[in-house]
């Protein structure tokens, strides 16, 4: 008989997980509470208009041939990857923008021209975030987190120095055009943190940006849902969607022996949760809980956002498929949502036109906009704020791309921190989990095993390596290989 695992949620880390354990012999039902699969990166349908409601940005393709691969699959074999070019556009202020091209060379000659001389050191920065991609994708963040030996490699204390140093001060350190410093310090934004507060090691995902690119799998990144989803029933897994983990129950023995599942009680004899950390442990009884509420109030999440997508009647102009906003001051922004935790009073915001290079998202002649305001987690959220906000960005929009949209807007839709509490038991409406900050890397982040309860383990953007699709797709493979050692 095989043995019987019960997931939690149906997010990248827990489809990534599914498939390993499927794979390894276990017998796997994935327990979704909403109606869709995926997690936070479900998808939004109306009037003919398609819309990623998470993650937009496809980076690190390397981690989805990884993880296809270890099936004896590619991406390819289940959906079509284009490579943006240009990449991205960043607004500074009315006709100020710089769009990154989708190629190294063409993007060391924008900086020249921004800032002459800066072209040189770019190429050394990127050589160095070359190298820091190599240690980390190739071996360091695949690493369980366990113990903090992990991270001492021969590469790793060669490269200390990193780990004390912030991106911010290695990206000042030559570079002094601040249109170029905001570029080379927008990709850690995806981790989570400030730039000031994430070690120079993480220079990483600028290598990710330039050096690997911008993709995006025609028809959008529900995409990559539906493919994980297909390889999982292929290998076996059942899915229950509609299906809310309500308790986690346990014997004498701290031996979890059923779930509460819509009321009913379901026997199992492992369970993998890719549900938030903090909620996940609320299912349990209290002693049996690792991590107090004080532990995670003091943690730094990553921030939680408001979010519209909006389908307008027409084909807008001066934008590209992903772009971003940074037309006011990033770091008083900034403070509003890791110092402060208030409304920003003039946020920075991004925003993605997927019917730009992909016409499967909207009707012909009409475009598919999605609006991103990163928020401090738990604010209060009203429909008024939403709405000040929404008509503030707008009027922003209009001016610095220079046309007329409100007017054209043919329906929106809004999403906040109460909708990220409600659909995913999201701690405090966290968009994407746990900031990497350097006291919060590595084995300094939640654990993947429970320390209490004997066959209960964790996955997802709250443990290791953390936040984004490709480390919840690594950290799915972390959690099945450490279920595989301890319970086989
Ligand atoms: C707006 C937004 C934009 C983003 N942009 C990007 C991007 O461009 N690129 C990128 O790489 N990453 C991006 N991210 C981050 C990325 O989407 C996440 O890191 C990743 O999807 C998290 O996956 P996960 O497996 O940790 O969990 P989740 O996706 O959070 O899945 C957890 C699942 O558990 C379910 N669940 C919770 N409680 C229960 C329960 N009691 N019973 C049953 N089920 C339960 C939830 O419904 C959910 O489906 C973005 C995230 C957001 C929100």
């Amino acid at each position: 008989m095989k043995q019987q695992i019960h997931i939690i949620g149906s997010g990248f880390s827990s489809l990534a997980a599914s498939c390993y354990l499927a794979k390894e012999g276990f017998q796997v039902t994935v327990l979704e509470k909403n109606s869709t699969l995926g997690g936070r990166a479900r998808q939004f349908k109306r009037d003919g208009f398609t819309f990623d409601i998470g993650p937009s940005w496809y980076w690190m393709p390397d981690v989805f041939e990884r993880f296809f691969g270890d099936f004896g699959q590619k991406p390819s074999d289940f959906y079509h990857l284009d490579r943006l070019d240009p990449a991205y556009e960043v607004y500074f202020g009315e006709s100020s923008s710089i769009t990154i091209p989708g190629r190294l060379e063409e993007i060391f000659d924008i900086f020249e021209k921004e800032e002459p001389g800066s072209s040189v050191h770019l190429k050394k920065f990127i050589d160095s975030a070359k190298a820091n991609y190599d240690t980390a994708i190739l071996d360091l963040v695949y690493k369980p987190g366990i113990s903090p030996l992990e991270l001492v490699t021969p590469t790793t204390i060669a490269r200390a120095n990193q780990f004390l140093s912030t991106i911010r001060k290695e990206v000042r350190r030559k570079i002094k055009n601040p249109k170029l410093i905001s570029i080379l310090e927008f990709p850690v934004l995806f981790l989570g943190a400030k730039p000031s507060n994430t070690p120079a090691f993480y220079n990483f995902m600028n290598y990710a940006d330039f050096g690997l690119g911008t993709w995006h799998p025609k028809g959008g990144m529900y995409m990559v849902v539906e493919a994980m989803v297909a390889l999982a029933k292929k290998l076996g897994v059942d899915f229950k969607t509609d299906a809310n983990v309500t308790k986690i129950n346990t014997d004498a023995n701290k031996k979890v022996t059923s779930l509460t599942v819509n009321g009913e009680e379901v026997p199992t004899e492992i369970v993998l949760s890719g549900a938030d950390y903090h909620h996940t442990e609320t299912l349990l009884d209290k002693p049996l809980r690792q991590y107090s509420e004080s532990y995670w109030d003091k943690k730094i999440f990553a921030p939680s956002s408001l979010l519209f997508w909006v389908g307008i009647d027409k084909k807008l102009k001066n934008v590209k498929h992903h772009t971003l906003f940074f037309d006011s001051d990033f770091d008083e922004h900034a403070k509003d949502i890791y110092d402060n935790a208030r409304w920003p009073d003039d946020p920075l915001f991004y925003a993605s036109f997927t019917s730009i290079t992909d016409p499967t998202s909207a009707p012909e002649g009409k475009e598919a906009a999605f609006f991103l305001i990163p928020l401090a987690p738990a604010l209060e959220d009203t429909e008024e704020m939403r709405e000040k906000y929404f008509d503030m960005i707008m009027t922003r929009f209009e001016k610095l791309t220079k046309q007329e949209v409100k007017k054209h807007i043919l329906f929106k839709k809004s999403y906040c921190v109460n909708d990220f509490v409600k659909d995913y038991n999201s701690y405090k409406g966290n968009a994407y989990g746990m900031a990497n900050t350097l006291l919060q890397t590595a084995f300094l982040r939640p654990k993947i095993k429970s320390k209490k309860v004997k066959n209960l383990y964790f996955t997802g953007q709250l443990t290791v390596p953390g936040p984004g699709v490709p480390p919840s797709l690594i950290s799915g493979k972390i959690a099945s290989e450490l279920i595989a050692k301890h319970q086989k």
